[in-house]
């Protein structure tokens, strides 16, 4: 392999540059060029195509969001636009490519090489660690520890006034930013999409906490789809049993900043095991992190096998957010 090229697609995570960089330092170590494809499919569609060498990745390490942009491109959807990305592979001589993203771009990235015979390795890199086939996704981290300063400056706020808060946090479809940024920030209640939850239970919940000692209460929503619906769950709150509420909707804040510790060496060991998988010949395949090891999974399988909360946390949640 002489020639290979990296992009970013789908949504924007911390620690994606820190795996961009990675994979550049490691393709020079191996004597393999490597460019840069600006903003997802959209940019392979349109040639925007650069030679990454050390100094382009220089500084970049500590910095959120991509450097290289992301885009989400309708055009690649269909056979005619991948078509066109194909012959701008063929133009750039590149062999193989590594796309740090989700599901999504783990499914373009599967019809391209099918259609092109380029060999493909997939990134998982979204804040919302809803990727088979890995414990972490790049990106995670940061944005739980986002939520729970958050959370935490909230609770300063809930004491003082003696209030009830939701706070509402990212995850399109999954609990995962909300069970780990909720236990870690003591949170009374979660309400996340694999549990289900009933407005009569959390009232229930919510008046014998007030009928004890508790004079404010944070309850964490995950998005899920919905973004927003945490205010309707607060008027329903209000007009059922009364309490008076203020919401919190994180939203976007949580997709920038800094990289945590654990993303950017997360983000390193992953970079690093691509460009080596695409160079050992390794094609179709997710580099993700499973009890610490390095781990390949089809990129098929990260769409077709959904992934689960952690078992042990969720049977936890009880006792540690009542
Ligand atoms: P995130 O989880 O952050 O949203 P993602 O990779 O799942 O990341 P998507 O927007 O779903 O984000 O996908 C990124 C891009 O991948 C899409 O804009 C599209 O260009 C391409 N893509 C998604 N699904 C397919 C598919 N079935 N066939 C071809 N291309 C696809």
């Amino acid at each position: 392999m002489k020639r290979i090229g990296i992009l970013t697609s789908g949504g924007d995570a911390p620690g994606m540059n820190a795996c961009i960089r990675a994979a550049v330092r490691a393709a020079r170590a191996q004597e393999i060029e490597i460019l840069g494809i600006r903003r997802g499919y959209a940019g392979l569609i349109r040639d925007e195509i650069e030679p990454l060498d050390r100094k382009a990745v220089a500084n970049i390490i500590h910095q959120g969001g991509t450097i290289l942009g992301t885009a989400r491109s309708p055009e690649f959807m269909d056979s005619e636009g991948r078509a066109r990305a194909i012959r701008n592979l063929e133009k750039s001589r590149i062999e193989g490519l590594i796309l740090i993203g989700g599901e999504g771009t783990f499914r373009g990235a599967t019809e391209l090489s099918q259609e092109s015979g380029v060999g493909v390795i997939g990134v998982p890199g979204t804040i919302d660690n809803d990727i088979y086939g890995t414990d972490y996704t790049i990106g995670f981290d940061s944005a739980v520890n986002c939520a729970l300063e958050a959370i935490d400056r909230i609770r300063d706020t809930a004491l003082s006034h003696e209030r009830l808060f939701f706070v509402e946090v990212m995850g399109r479809h999954t609990g995962f930013i909300a069970l780990e940024s909720g236990m870690a920030g003591g949170a009374e209640e979660l309400l996340i999409p694999e549990i289900p939850f009933s407005i009569d239970k959390l009232c229930e919940h919510l008046e014998r906490s007030f009928r004890g000692e508790k004079r404010s209460a944070i309850v964490v929503v995950a998005e899920s789809g919905r973004p927003g619906d945490s205010f309707r769950i607060a008027r329903e709150v209000r007009d059922r049993v009364g309490f008076d509420s203020r919401v919190c909707v994180l939203g976007h804040l949580q997709r920038g900043g800094s990289p945590t510790a654990r993303d950017r060496v997360l983000a390193g060991k992953l970079g690093v095991a691509a460009v080596q998988a695409l160079a050992a010949g390794k094609t179709g395949y997710m580099v993700g992190e499973i009890n610490w090891k390095t781990a390949y999974t089809p990129l098929r399988d990260t769409w077709k096998k959904g992934k689960q909360l952690n078992d042990e946390l969720v049977a936890m949640r009880m006792l540690l957010c009542e």
